[in-house]
């Protein structure tokens, strides 16, 4: 471990840099074949994996990867260090032998990793322990998406998730620190449904005091549309994007908001641990959702394991410290090994940080530093 001295802001600590060292995952004396249900100590499911696959990004969001730390002088990672796209698919393979279904592509910005498609259609081959397709699924800020649009679609993509915070520029900008237009965000997602793409979800994060005035503009624009617009409570994640709990708004707010103008009413989940809270409006013209990991926490049903743009399996969104897949990969370990490896990871997970979460969350100079999301995943 480094600990890197970065120019920082009063509220900013330094980021300590993992040199692809995390902790050595255990593959255990005795071998056992994966069987499609990996539970962990609090009975959790592993289904979903999400995939960094690059820890870079074209915005600067103030609760992401805020300017003040990701400068210039910010030491990404080298291309060497990037888990290469046939060791994501071995992993992956090896993933949905222990019963995932569902992969998501992130990062940073996953549109920057230079021939994605080429990953995605190596994964698209990939079948579930059941011997059905995968879910695939990409998060994205939309900048590139009307360049990219129809390879990802071609290369097996199954779904979008577009991130925008607001619809008027000078909000947008104020969120994500760059100069793009909303506009261009817009005609990302037009390229997107033009090409084929169904159920297009679109991400808000709200940030009380500076973008939460656009969520009834934002919801009027998307109701109809056919995309599913979801308002996520600004989180603590990493230890760079200075938050508090005064920013937060809750989502019963937004909620409360929305149904003043346009009346909403609740839907059941579409499947247990589903994320989102589903609401829909109340004259038939679509569905929005809200990710309330703040003030009603989900991790009970937490079916998600990570891995960084490095390699590194991560068991929660706030964790620490990661297993080094990355140099058991390298190391030329078998398939079996490997899963027993990511079985024995899950098995002894405990955390449920969101659930516990107090006061001393936001103090950040705690010595408590959380992985930033860019690098895990969000
Ligand atoms: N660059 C891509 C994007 O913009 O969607 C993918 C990576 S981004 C880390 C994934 C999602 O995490 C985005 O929807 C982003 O808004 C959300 N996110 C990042 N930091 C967050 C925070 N502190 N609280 C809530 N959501 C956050």
């Amino acid at each position: 471990m480094v600990e890197k001295a970065i120019p920082i802001v009063s509220k900013v600590i330094p980021i300590r840099i993992d040199e692809g060292k995390g902790l050595s995952p255990s593959i255990g004396a005795q071998l056992t074949t994966p069987h499609g249900h990996t539970k962990d100590t609090r009975g959790r499911t592993l289904r979903d994996l999400r995939i960094s696959v690059t820890d870079r990004c074209n915005f600067r969001c103030n609760y992401c990867m805020p300017k003040e730390v990701f400068d210039q002088n910010y030491p990404y990672l080298a291309h060497k260090e990037l888990l290469s796209f046939e060791e994501i698919t071995r992993l992956t393979s090896i993933f949905a032998t222990l019963g995932v279904e569902k992969i998501r592509l992130t990062g940073g910005e996953p549109l920057l990793r230079k021939n994605l498609e080429v990953l995605i259609e190596m994964l698209a081959k990939i079948k579930t322990a059941a011997g059905k397709p995968l879910d695939l699924t990409l998060t994205t800020n939309g900048s590139i998406l009307r360049k990219k649009a129809s390879a990802l679609k071609a290369a097996g993509l199954n779904r979008l998730t577009v991130s925008l915070d607001g619809l008027d520029d000078a909000i947008f900008k104020k969120m994500n620190d760059v100069d793009f237009p909303v506009v261009d965000v817009l005609d990302g997602i037009k390229a997107a449904q033009e090409v084929g793409f169904e159920n297009i979800k679109v991400n808000m994060v709200v940030k009380k005091g500076t973008n939460d005035h656009e969520i009834v503009s934002m919801a009027k624009h998307f109701k109809g549309s056919g995309i599913i617009l979801r308002f996520i409570e600004f989180m603590d994640v990493g230890s760079s994007n200075g938050w508090n709990m005064e920013q937060v708004l809750p989502s019963k707010e937004v909620i409360a908001r929305i149904n003043e103008v346009c009346p909403l009413e609740p839907v059941e989940a579409n499947y247990a641990g589903e994320v989102a809270q589903r609401w829909r409006y109340v004259d038939g013209s679509g569905e929005i959702g809200v990710i309330s990991s703040v003030t009603q926490t989900f991790c009970h049903e937490c079916s998600r394991a990570r891995i960084s743009t490095d390699g590194q399996m991560y068991l929660c969104l706030f964790a620490n410290e990661g297993f080094d897949f990355k140099t058991l990969l390298r190391s030329g370990k078998s398939d079996l090994e490997i899963a027993n490896a990511v079985m024995n990871t899950w098995s002894i997970r405990d955390d449920h940080y969101s659930e516990i979460r107090g006061s001393h969350t936001a103090n950040l100079s705690s010595g408590n530093r959380k992985v930033e999301m860019s690098y895990i995943g969000g």
